[in-house]
């Protein structure tokens, strides 16, 4: 339960796309707004894999490695929480660290083979941070050290392609398949199932490739770093290539008679990345910005480019780069200093130094002397109107050189004064314009080695395209001649102060964050310290905005980098409705001559290399191998579940829970309001209720200033709705949930605007509304392509329960056909959708039904008190009313929703609860063994998907599997049937299962800030989860028998008997799939 709750909680949802998205610090505000913008533009691919899940989890911008089973979580409503803390990007306080941290003697660093090169006390982050040099090899080292329970180790290695072959993205993949001390198929793969690990993933930049991990054990946290140290010095990829072929690409033949076709993990991946309107966008800026250096290439690999890679490269690529030489390390946390360096030197000391350094050096891109002009097509449905769906984007390289910190920390805020919030002038100009759908571009991107800036719009009509670029730049011109309102610079210093000092880093580490924001200077041989440091800069910043007014502070800068630089790239993007099939065909063509050019001999080698590599895929490890990963012992583990202090008390009648935590003075309140009482028909319009509660403006205060005035006294307000099924009843638990932040000082301020926000806001701006219309039709259009797993899922809940169907009505494919019949109703009926936007707001606002959640220290719980009982007066009291009939359900039939993508999402689920099962904590444990073992290996490594995963909603009881980026459509579907018979044929030793159930508690227990302690005490409030409840999963899970498991393969048998299908695929799949399974499928076109 604790397990559903936490894949769940909408924090860690709506955290994850931005701190994916690490950034120096200055940019970590600007950050916030990027994820509001529709866009994941960036020149990076975003990767979602996890997360990235939806709109915003688009944000993931670079390649990692796996997609993590939270990404997989669709369930309930929390896509639509776009606008939770749209005013501040989400910092907190981990830790409360005091500067006594243990400290090392150069003697024991010259024991170890270390020097000091330099060392500070880092007050924003409360740690000592000592710099060392590995003096055989020059491999340089940041032991950063504090009270932080949550320790991170990261190995970072410069790593430049010279083409789009993907090297890097294949070589971060396959360094975790098997090393020297670890010679089984995937360490990381073991270390997911059985580690307590806070973090685990790898990252492949344009120039970098990071391999972080973290936990909150410290035995388990050097059991991490010694697997991942043995991982990438000594991989087993570089001697055995059929890593290469699996990760990277092969031909796959079956059997002679049949066609080849290409395969591969990072293959299928990237065909995904490349299905991506935005995706193609950002890729494209990147390479016309940097024409003449690294970044001129896609370090993830073009589909196109990908089969160009030989074995022999990618091993070379690896001897020359995966060098100490060339690597930076960091380590943070609670952990003792001297064993950092003496796990290191073991490592280190086996290489001699070498010239890979100077070799990785990045080279800068120098200025073009006029701008560029790219036009490029993507892929476009045939069903859809491709009038208005062009795309124009501006892109500038912002200096030919990298910038000092200062200037870099003025631009980042500049960007976020520009379009860091719905109301900054840029954003808002652009939409008020209505030349187009959504902004795309992210503003200013500072993570590679000289900064870039970018905008545009998505959803253009192509006779509109100049006026795109002469509003952008005329609006430009404009800021730079007239300056930005006094209230709108205070609204951001206060918000970026707030998020800085926060440091709210959701689930993503303290110390990762830390990690990303110090190598993005350190990886270009700059100090590593530096981007830790705000405090002088932020404050020399407000000295001079003060002094010279904040004219005279941004006004040069527009008009230096971005009005009068001449390295301007233009990209304008047009549907293409034929390019998806022409693609296909073109690789079709490329397969069908080198078949044509193999004799029968070498068909039946290729058969047999197919056959060869499967087998051994599909071989599991032998026992002596899989003990060779070590892991905890169930003794290490804790027999209780994490305790959140909660007080349950009430004020003027009304439910408040109250969390004592230690918040470092910044109060966290949710309100939440029962939505029961809503009738059905107007469920899907709530998203935008709720937009709208935050984006229009009062009888008193427009929009902007309203926004403002959020930005200025509080740390962001979010409202968003909340749908989950529980246990044992028919009925959902259903939500509006409005969340806010502020420091304990602006408690009163929080409190008052919230309910301006809930009370005050005016549903009368038409033209406001319709934008919000347009956005989220394209905010969903990206998400069919990019999350298709997530719509499956939803999709597939929405046939089986009315929790389902309600988050299908506000997230799903009905959504978007609601958005797309809502836009002429917006014409021709404003009226009525004005009164239906106050009609929620009646039915949802109310003291019956209300329940407010605060987390904070004691003090300035008691302090809240007072303005929260002043807010509850303001509130209508109205007698009970009955609930709903909500009682809707999707037609129970599978189902194909096609869209143009090279690559399928394909689920399959049941609800297991109408079987008689009744849950048992062990599910937990199987589950994730499922999703890491058999869907692992079959999906993911022989099938190619980049992700094959399941879950059980234990709320509802629906069991589903789900695939992500998959070649496949029926053949992943036989995988999911096979399940049952898996389970039931299963043998373990006690080893694996012990790890099994490790792993579990891993995610049971997982890391969390003291903010999100207190939202998932709420949610287990909400959905009736009692403290003896969690103690019984917990004893349950760590009971787990191998008996559990064939048990339950019993019960998932009912997912293939009698479990619905939903997959989002391409035309073509379904057409085949269709055939050869006599019309499986139900098909709908989406896009
Ligand atoms: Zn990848």
């Amino acid at each position: 339960m604790e397990r559903a709750i936490f894949l769940r909680n909408p924090n860690k949802l709506h955290l994850l796309p931005r701190h994916y998205s690490p950034r120096n610090f200055f940019s970590l505000f600007s950050s916030s707004s990027k994820s509001a913008r529709s866009s994941s533009f960036t020149r990076r691919i975003l990767h979602r894999p996890i997360s990235p899940l939806t709109p915003r989890s688009l944000l993931l911008p670079r390649r990692c490695r796996f997609l993590p089973l939270s990404d997989t979580t669709y369930s309930s409503s929390f896509h639509f929480n776009k606008h939770h803390f749209s005013s501040a990007s989400p910092h907190a306080i981990a830790t409360q660290c005091s500067p006594g941290v243990s400290t090392l003697p150069d003697e024991v660093a010259a024991k170890y083979g270390f020097e000091k090169v330099s060392e500070e006390f880092i007050g924003e982050c409360k740690s000592k941070a000592v710099l060392f040099k590995h003096k055989k090899t020059g491999a340089e080292v940041m032991s950063v050290s504090n009270d932080d329970e949550n320790k991170v180790f990261g190995i970072v290695f410069r790593t430049p392609p010279k083409d789009s072959t993907g090297i890097p993205h294949i070589l971060e993949h396959s360094v975790l398949c098997g090393s020297r001390k670890y010679p089984l198929k995937e360490p990381f793969v073991e270390l997911l199932k059985g580690s307590l690990h806070t973090f685990l993933n790898a990252f492949t930049y344009p120039d970098r490739t990071c391999y972080p991990v973290a936990s909150t054990n410290t035995k388990d946290f050097y059991n991490l770093v010694d697997v991942y140290l043995d991982a990438v010095f000594f991989p087993k990829c570089v001697e055995d290539h059929h890593t290469f072929q699996q990760e990277g690409w092969h031909f796959e033949l079956n059997n002679p008679s049949e066609e080849i076709s290409y395969k591969g993990v990072v293959f299928n991946e990237m065909k995904g990345v490349y299905s991506q309107p935005d995706n193609i966008l950002g890729r494209t800026a990147q390479l016309a910005l940097f024409p003449d250096n690294t970044y001129g290439v896609d370090s993830g690999g073009d589909p196109k480019v990908i089969p160009k890679l030989t074995f022999e490269q990618f091993k070379e690529f690896h001897g020359k780069y995966y060098h100490p030489s060339n690597a930076r390390i960091w380590f943070y946390g609670d952990d003792d200093p001297t064993e950092r360096l003496r796990i290191l030197s073991e490592y280190l000391d086996m290489f001699d130094a070498s010239s890979a350094s100077n070799e990785s050096r990045i080279e800068q891109q120098k200025f073009f002397s006029e701008p560029v002009r790219i036009v490029e097509k993507y892929p476009a449905g045939d069903g859809s109107d491709l009038k208005k769906k062009h795309m124009v984007c501006l892109n500038w390289l912002l200096a030919d050189k990298p910038l000092d910190l200062e200037t870099e920390l003025t631009l980042g805020f500049l960007d976020h004064l520009m379009l860091g919030t719905p109301a900054s002038p840029l954003t808002k100009i652009l939409l008020d314009s209505g030349l187009g759908d959504a902004i795309v571009g992210g503003g200013v991107e500072d993570e590679l080695l000289q900064p870039q800036f970018s905008i545009g719009l998505k959803g253009v009509s192509k006779e509109d395209i100049e006026k795109v670029e002469e509003l952008v730049m005329g609006t430009l011109k404009k800021l730079a001649e007239e300056g930005f309102e006094t209230d709108a610079v205070e609204a951001s210093m206060n918000t970026i102060e707030f998020s800085l000092r926060e440091n709210n880093t959701g689930s993503f580490p303290r110390g990762l964050s830390l990690m990303l924001q110090s190598i993005s200077k350190w990886i270009y041989d700059m100090d590593p310290f530096e981007p830790l440091k705000y405090e002088k800069p932020l404050m020399a910043l407000k000295a001079r905005i003060a002094e010279e007014g904040s004219k005279a502070v941004f006004s040069p800068l527009i008009e230096k980098f971005i009005l009068n630089n001449p390295h301007r790239v233009t990209i304008e993007m047009q549907p293409d409705p034929e390019k998806a099939s022409r693609d296909e065909a073109a690789e079709r063509e490329i397969l069908e001559k080198v078949k044509a050019s193999m004799t029968e001999e070498e068909l039946a080698e290729l058969a047999h290399a197919t056959q060869e590599l499967r087998l051994k895929q599909e071989t599991p490890d032998p026992p002596e191998a899989l003990r060779s990963v070590p892991s905890l012992s169930l003794l290490d583990i804790p027999k209780e579940p994490i305790h959140i202090p909660t007080e349950a008390g009430d004020i003027n009648g009304v439910k408040v829970l109250k969390h004592d935590l230690f918040t470092n003075d910044v109060l966290y309140a949710e309100i939440v309001f029962n939505m029961r009482s809503l009738k059905q028909e107007l469920l899907p319009l709530v998203p935008l209720f709720c937009q709208s509660l935050l984006e229009m403006g009062t009888k008193d205060l427009t929009f902007v200033q309203l926004n403002q005035l959020i930005g200025r006294k509080t740390g962001g307000i979010s409202v968003y709705p909340f749908t989950s099924s529980v246990q044992g009843r028919e009925d959902p638990c259903s939500h509006i949930i409005a969340r806010g932040k502020a420091m304990a000082g602006r408690v009163e301020d929080l409190f008052n605007l919230v309910n301006c926000i809930l009370q005050e806001v005016q549903f009368t701006d038409q033209q406001r509304f319709k934008q919000f219309v347009s956005q989220s039709k394209a905010g969903m259009e990206n998400r069919l392509r990019g999350s298709g797993h997530r719509i499956a899922a939803t999709r597939m809940d929405a046939k089986l329960n009315v929790t389902g169907w309600i988050s299908e009505q506000m997230g799903g494919v009905s959504y978007l056909e609601f958005l797309q019949a809502l836009e002429e109703r917006v014409d021709q009926d404003w009226d009525g959708v004005s009164s239906s936007l106050e009609e929620i707001r009646t039915s949802l606002l109310s003291k019956n039904g209300c329940l407010i959640n605060m987390t904070a220290d004691g003090k300035n719980l008691t302090n809240s008190e007072k303005h929260v009982s002043k807010f509850l007066d303001l509130l209508p009291s109205k007698s009970f009313v009955e609930a709903a009939a909500w009682n809707a359900r999707l037609s129970p039939g599978n189902e194909a929703i096609v869209i143009p993508t090279q690559v399928n999402y394909v689920g399959k689920a049941a609800n297991i609860y109408d079987t008689g099962y009744q849950l048992n904590g062990s599910a937990y444990v199987i589950s994730k063994y499922i999703s890491n073992t058999w869907l692992w290996d079959r999906v993911r490594v022989s099938g190619g998907a980049y992700g094959g995963f399941c879950d059980l909603d234990t709320h509802s009881g629906v069991f589903s599997f789900l695939s992500y980026r998959d070649p496949n459509l029926l053949k992943t579907l036989d995988v999911y049937d096979g399940t049952g018979a898996f389970l039931h044929q299963l043998e373990m030793d006690e080893d694996t299962l012990s790890k099994a159930i490790i792993g579990t508690i891993g995610d049971v227990d997982s890391y969390q800030l003291p903010d999100a302690k207190g939202y998932s005490s709420l949610l287990r409030y909400l959905l009736g989860i009692t403290e003896e409840e969690r103690q019984k999963r917990r004893e349950e899970i760590l009971s787990t028998s191998l008996k559990d498991f064939k048990e339950f393969g019993e019960v998932i048998e009912a997912v293939k008997d009698k479990g619905v299908t939903v997959a989002v695929a391409s035309p073509d799949d379904v057409d085949a799939a269709n055939k050869e399974r006599s019309n499986y499928f139900d098909v709908k076109k989406a896009l």
